[in-house]
């Protein structure tokens, strides 16, 4: 064991067992299982996605796709058109892309060791040791926010998980306290999870109820609110786009596909300018001079805030087809966009203006 474990007695793996069998969570659909492809998607659905949003997902993706073969056979646009609502597609995109991989270079078999799983497309470092351990009882462990949080604040630790130095040393520390029987490992990595999401929470961590708050080294000084130490902050930026909601007769509205990389990739999106004067220009004929301006929405992203501006046009059937080819879109019945991949303000905006309902919330 590491020396900076020292004053951390091993029972650390050993309580943390017990409490899952006893007290930790039992019932979600994933923990009923050890099909690598079921861990796998409600490991990459979790990042950054609360449990109660992913459970409803969760079984409507596993009833289109039973199995790998069958999400890797599987085009595009439905992979993004049911993963809408959970935001960040890039990770829909991997997840499509790491079943094709599977299903071609693995036989349709995930591979059983940590090492190999993490060269799958979107498969990180902390994912691959999940789908290992809790599949095929690996010794390897995992580091994500939550289980970073509840490290750092048993150790203390001090250093800046800013720096990949220290993540690096966490990493290390995290192998360390691993249990000794690689049989314990399944309740061992799901222990340390549920302890991140249920007791050691970001803030007010419920200290009293944590199976190992005697040897956890922030409790004893009163400072589990100063773990984990992380000084870089994210920098914020603003920018103001412009998006065409064309209308035709028939009620359908005017899409396009955005580019595979940069904001909304892949996504089916409102035709978007950079100025009002550049929306003005792609339309035909007297169209613009029937254009209503809609409020304008603000959408979070990350690092930005979009100031979103939207011009409403109705399109008469003889300018819809050349409008279509200005701006390289396609006309989409509200049956076909309910279903389509969507940003989440363009799923927002057409259920709110065109008053059909929604499935799904679109991606961030
Ligand atoms: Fe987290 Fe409190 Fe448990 Fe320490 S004692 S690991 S701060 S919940």
């Amino acid at each position: 064991m590491s020396k900076a474990l020292s004053p951390l007695p091993r029972a650390f793996a050993r309580l943390l067992v017990s409490w899952q069998r006893e007290h930790g969570r039992h019932d979600l659909p994933w923990q009923r299982t050890r099909d690598p492809y079921r861990v796998w998607l409600s490991e990459v659905m979790l990042q950054q996605t609360q449990v109660s949003t992913v459970l409803g997902y969760y079984d409507r993706f596993l009833s289109r796709f039973p199995d790998v073969a069958a999400l890797a056979a599987a085009p595009a646009d439905d992979v993004m058109g049911l993963w809408s609502g959970l935001g960040y597609y890039s990770r829909a995109r991997h997840l499509h892309r790491c079943a094709q991989v599977v299903v071609s270079e693995h036989q349709g078999r995930f591979p059983d060791q940590a090492a190999q799983l993490q060269t799958l497309p979107g498969i990180g470092r902390s994912t691959a040791a999940a789908i290992a351990s809790l599949c095929h009882d690996e010794r390897i462990a995992i580091l994500d926010g939550n289980v970073k949080r509840v490290l750092s604040r048993l150790l203390a630790f001090e250093q800046d998980l800013a720096k990949p130095a220290a993540e690096k040393a966490l990493w290390a520390l995290a192998q360390a306290l691993l249990p000794a029987r690689a049989s314990d490992m399944p309740a061992y990595t799901q222990g340390v999870m549920d302890l991140g999401a249920t007791v050691c929470t970001r803030s007010q961590p419920r200290c009293a109820s944590c199976p190992v708050r005697a040897h956890c080294q922030a409790h004893q000084r009163g400072e589990t609110e100063r773990f984990p130490i992380k000084t870089r902050t994210l920098r914020r930026s603003s920018q103001t786009w412009w998006w065409l909601l064309a209308v035709n007769p028939q009620g359908e509205v005017l899409l396009h596909k955005r580019p595979s990389s940069g904001i909304w990739a892949d996504l089916h999106c409102l035709p978007l300018f950079e100025e009002e004067a550049a929306v003005m220009a792609v339309l035909p004929g007297r169209v613009s001079q029937q254009a209503t301006h809609l409020p304008v929405m603000m959408h979070a992203l990350t690092h930005r805030d979009l100031h979103l501006h939207t011009l409403r046009v109705p399109v008469g059937s003889r300018q819809a087809d050349a409008l279509a080819r200005t701006v390289s879109g396609r006309w989409c019945s509200p049956d076909v966009w309910a279903s389509l991949g969507l940003p989440a303000p363009v799923r927002q905006l057409l259920t709110q203006t065109l008053a059909r309902p929604a499935r799904g919330g679109g991606a961030a």
